[in-house]
């Protein structure tokens, strides 16, 4: 069979081009779909990171005006909202390079990665440490994910 990409002749049966690597055969829009759900998802987490981070300055920024003024106990820096909202970026970050690395068929096991850490976020924002909870951000992230991660299994022949 020729190759779409280079024009090389492989060996009928190949699954990749023995000269460029590309992958022979039919390629479907699965690790496209997996690649638009996944950014979809990183950008919810992101939205998500920057209000917890916002939210983390503004406690911290309220304390120390009350402090500072009223005096009293000197209150708990809000490492919740802090560490939560820069593992909440750091996993945009992954969630992105691993979407855009499915849309164009290469690194499965950093996809799969990127998408896997996208759920388990999903998973974290929505368990409720406080008495609020995020079930309305948390589940959409965990359902793009996790279709992200079965769409990036079933076409893994199509990544090189
Ligand atoms: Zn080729």
């Amino acid at each position: 069979m020729e190759c779409s990409s280079c024009g090389n002749v492989a060996p009928e049966g190949s699954v990749f081009c023995p000269a460029c690597g590309k992958a022979l055969g039919k390629q479907t829009r699965f690790p496209l779909a997996a690649g638009i759900l996944a950014i979809i998802g990183s950008c919810l987490i992101f939205a998500f990171g920057i209000v917890s981070l916002t939210g983390a300055w503004l406690e911290f920024y309220i304390n120390r005006q009350i402090y500072l003024h009223v005096g009293g106990p000197s209150l708990p820096f809000p490492a919740y909202f802090l560490s939560f909202g820069v593992f909440a970026i750091a996993t945009f970050a992954f969630g992105l390079v691993a979407g855009m690395s499915a849309i164009n068929r290469k690194f499965f096991v950093f996809s799969i990665f990127g998408v896997s850490l996208l759920t388990v976020c999903g998973i974290l924002v929505s368990i409720p440490f406080d008495s609020s909870t995020s079930w309305e951000i948390g589940s959409p992230i965990m359902a793009l994910s996790l279709v992200s991660a079965v769409l990036i299994a079933r076409s893994k022949t199509e990544f090189t």
